[in-house]
């Protein structure tokens, strides 16, 4: 039996979010979370990866859309469906937060039912979990790689990889926070075929480090497992 789809929301009008949990969970197929901010949002989607996430876009200090943009600049939340409620009727908040990467919206009011079917089918649309997110680029504090344009900058600096190298840092941002073997390095990064000694793995690793300057401490070395790369 899979478990229940859990959905976090981003609510800071309590009797909506009471409102919004009650429906999700009636039916007893969805685990629902709520927290009244975006920075408790961001903070709630590192403990844990909600499979769907309803947004008000209406929120105090950080408003919905800056949550949306960095949750989708995330490689953990990159994928995860983002629904956005708003209360303005405006089409052009609606149009902005479905170009920075939201999934659907729903106007306030809402009927319950209405959402619980559009939460429902963006969960249907896929689990994060069946397709590990991909993302084509990496925001770190001082990492920017852009893995389909093949670059990446440190503190705006641009810097030369080669690909090895590149492979190497992409494969370890794709799995941060993450201890990763030498043995599944060597697979990911070089290749089955290669007849290669776990030794150059080290090598490359120091190389990539050399080039990311102080960001190369996110690399971290876990003594008799691997890699970790740390955010
Ligand atoms: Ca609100």
């Amino acid at each position: 039996m899979t478990p229940s789809p859990r959905v976090l929301v981003v609510e800071d009008e309590q009797d909506i979010a009471g409102l919004i949990k009650h429906t999700l969970e009636r039916s007893g197929e969805m685990e629902v979370e709520v927290v009244g901010s975006g920075d408790a949002a961001l903070k709630a989607v590192t403990v844990r990866t909600p499979d769907v996430i309803i947004l008000d876009l209406n929120l105090p200090v950080l408003n919905g859309l800056e949550v949306c943009r960095i949750l989708r600049s995330r490689a953990q939340t990159a994928r995860v469906p983002i629904l956005i409620v708003t209360a303005r009727t405006g089409e052009s908040d609606r149009v902005t937060g479905l170009d920075i990467g939201a999934d659907d919206y729903v106007t306030k009011p809402f009927s319950p039912r209405e959402l619980a079917a559009r939460v429902r089918a963006v969960l249907r649309r896929g689990r994060p979990d069946e397709s590990p997110a991909k993302p084509l680029v990496y925001r770190g504090k001082h990492i920017l790689a852009d893995f389909d344009a093949i670059s990446v900058a440190v503190d705006g600096d641009p810097i030369k990889l080669t690909r090895r190298e590149f492979e190497l840092l992409k494969y370890l941002v794709e799995n941060k926070n993450r201890v990763i073997s030498r043995d599944r390095l060597l697979e990911r990064v070089w290749g089955y075929e290669r007849l290669i000694e776990t030794r150059s793995v080290d090598v490359h690793v120091g190389r990539l480090r050399g080039k990311l300057g102080d960001a190369g401490r996110q690399i971290e070395t876990v003594v008799g497992l691997g890699y970790r790369f740390v955010e």
